[in-house]
Formats: C-alpha cells, structure tokens, sequence
C-alpha cells in the first residue's frame, strides 16, 4: 500500500489529498507529495524481487500504467573516471525511455492525474523533450495535448509531437516566450474549457518532479543498495535534481540506504540562474539574457530553481557553470572514450564534472553518477557542428 498522505504547498503549507491536484488551491503555489515516512515498512529485499520502473510503489501517489519507461541502466564508464582520477564514473542513461529522454517519467504520471482528474488534455510550455512525451503519453491515456515551444526546439522533437497527433504552436524567441504565450491562452479561454486543461510543465503540477524519484532509487540498487558519493546532474527547471534529492532522502529515512550523496549541478554558463544563487547564497533571480547552445537548459527563470538551490546545500554539493563549447567537447569526449551517445545537456553534467574534479571535489576512491538526460541522436546537429568548427 502506498504512503502517501497527500500534497502540500511548498508556500504556504496546505494540504490536498486531491490526487487530480494541479497547483495549491490556496494560494497558486507549488505542491508537493508527502508520505508517511515513520509508518513505512519497504525493505531492499522487498524492492529486489519486483520489478518495472514504478515498483517503489509505496512512494508514489499512484502507479501509471505507463508504456515501460524507468529501469534504464547505468553504465560503467572506466576512461572518464581515469581521466577524472575518481574510483569509477557511471552514466544513468535515461535514452533508454520511450521517447529517448528522461521527461518520460513524470509525463507518465502527468497522463494518469489528468485522467483522474477527468481532464481531456495536457498542455505545456516545453523546449521540446517534455512536449513530446506528453504527445506520447496523451496519445496513450486517450488524450489531447497541445505543446507551446519556442521556434529553436530541434526539429526532431516537433516532428514527434505532430507524430503522436499533438498539437503544437511554435512560438518565436526562446522559452520564456513560449511560456508567456501559453500562459496568454490559457488566461484568455473560459472557465470551463479552462478545466479541460491539465497542466504538465515542471512545477504546474506535483507530478513531474515526483516522476524522476524512481532515478534514485534505481541508481541505489544498482549500486548494491548503497549512494553514489556524488551525482552530478544538468539542471534546467530544477525538476530532477529536486526528484533525486527527495528520492535519496526517502531512501536514508525509510533505512533502505545508509546515506545520501552530493549532489552537484551543471549549467551552461550563458543561462546559469541556479549556480549563481549557489554561488551568491541568495535564492535564484531570472537571467537577464539567455543565450546557450543546449535548448533544454535555457531556462532563465526556472519553476523549480529554488527548490533545486535547497537540495543542493542540503545535499552538501556545488554547482558549476560551463562553456558552451566545453560542454560540447564532453559530449564528444564521452561519445569517442566510452562510446556512449549522450545529450548536449549531459555533456554540460560531464564538462561540470571535470571542473569540479579539478577544484578537488572528490576523493580518487569515489564514485560519481552523470545523469544522460536523452538520447544523444537527439542533439546530433549542434554536436556535429562543434566537430566541424574544430575542422574534425
Ligand atoms: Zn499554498
């Protein structure tokens, strides 16, 4: 049975057990969902004989039914961690997802609460993976989704929302821009048809943070029920870094994990809100002017960035903003040394890995976790074009 006691505002501190609940009803604010964590009886023997991507199913609201996303693997990546002068190194490949890329996860809950909660489509401002999943796992649930993405979304994920029968409108600018005309077209619709809208962006809803718990978990257990001494992971709305940093918490209280590992954050250096607020020891401020190579971290005033800014200090990590064409080295690095394929947003987790190494933030005997957040082919073009202006 599940632990869950129902979501609370993170502002203002009410509670709704509603499991349909988009944003406070109180105040607008953000929700979050708690479990009774002193009741809970889950054990890693438990855990080990189940199997599926939302078998923690006791720390979850409710299960999906999903279409196999989650129990992605983490790969060994031996010439990084030599090259890091660490223990090992172990990318959490999240390309291994539906759709390639880690936004499956909580889109899958998203689908599910907006069925309970009778609504007929789910709708978001995205910089393109998150559109489309929600295309995907709208088409699956039986319903409608309408995508608002800025003009710069790679081509592949608009022609997968069309794909799945999406609708999409390409707004031109970036994010922000996107998000503002979402915003104007949800204010200006009636009530009514207002409710038929399910909204699935990071922090609109309790769901898409909640989705990227089970990463942690999976990393615990495939590490033997231990955590990583760090794991190093890109941030952009703040969603899965505040997932992982609930996960590892869950993990510790529930006994199921001794302790809980740092977790550092990467940023491109042209839209760093979150590392400046780590580096000021303020909370975030919007960015004054994005401009990075890596679509889905430009996100210059982030839903979640200050939560993602507290599971940071809380976790005992740092954060640290990178080059845009360093991070697209690492993404060639990677994808030369270890021939894995990973994101452009990775390889902003990976160029941020190095530095971190180089300030001596890890001990040569530990081990440290890079979060892949999609599919490498994904950002082929931009990581290609980098190869091509090295004359490679
Ligand atoms: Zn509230």
């Amino acid at each position: 049975m599940s632990a869950f006691e129902g979501f609370h505002c993170t502002d203002c501190g009410a509670t709704t057990d509603d499991d349909g609940a988009t944003r406070c009803p109180d105040c607008g604010g953000s929700l979050d969902a708690r479990y009774d964590l002193d009741g809970l009886k889950l054990s890693s023997e438990t855990l080990a004989e189940r199997s599926g991507g939302w078998k923690h199913r006791e720390l979850l609201p409710f299960v999906p039914s999903g279409m196999g996303e989650g129990e992605t693997p983490l790969i060994e990546a031996p010439r990084l961690a030599d090259e890091l002068g660490v223990g090992r190194v172990l990318i959490k490949n999240e390309a291994h997802n539906p759709t390639s890329s880690i936004t499956d996860r909580g889109l899958s809950l998203v689908a599910e609460a907006a069925v309970r909660a009778d609504a007929d489509t789910l709708a978001l401002p995205t910089t393109g993976d998150g559109g489309q999943s929600a295309s995907a796992y709208a088409a699956r649930a039986g319903l409608l989704s309408r995508s608002f993405v800025p003009s710069r979304t790679p081509f592949m994920s608009k022609a997968m929302i069309n794909v799945h029968g999406g609708d999409m409108r390409v707004v031109e600018g970036r994010f922000d821009d996107a998000r503002a005309v979402y915003e104007e077209e949800r204010e200006s619709m009636p009530a009514a048809e207002r409710e038929t809208w399910f909204p699935a962006a990071p922090f609109d809803s309790p769901f898409r943070h909640e989705g990227t718990k089970p990463i942690y978990y999976e990393i615990a257990e495939q590490l033997g029920w231990a955590a990583p001494d760090a794991i190093v992971a890109p941030v952009g709305h703040g969603a899965t870094i505040a997932g992982l940093w609930k996960g590892a918490r869950e993990f510790e209280s529930a006994g199921i994990v001794d302790d809980t590992p740092e977790l550092h954050a990467a940023q491109p250096d042209g839209c760093a809100p979150v590392i400046e607020a780590l580096e000021t020891g303020g909370d975030p401020q919007p960015w004054e002017v994005p401009d990075t190579v890596v679509g889905s971290l430009e996100i210059p005033d982030p839903s979640g960035g200050l939560a993602a800014t507290q599971a940071i200090r809380a976790s005992g990590g740092a954060g640290v903003a990178v080059d845009d064409q360093d991070l697209l080295d690492s993404a060639v690095t990677v994808a030369q040394h270890e021939g894995l394929e990973i994101s452009v947003a990775c390889g902003t987790a990976t160029a941020g890995a190095w530095e971190l190494a180089e300030n001596g933030a890890f001990d040569d005997d530990e081990t440290v976790v890079l979060l892949n957040t999609a599919a490498g082919s994904k950002d082929a073009d931009i990581v290609r074009s980098r190869l091509m202006s090295r004359g490679i």
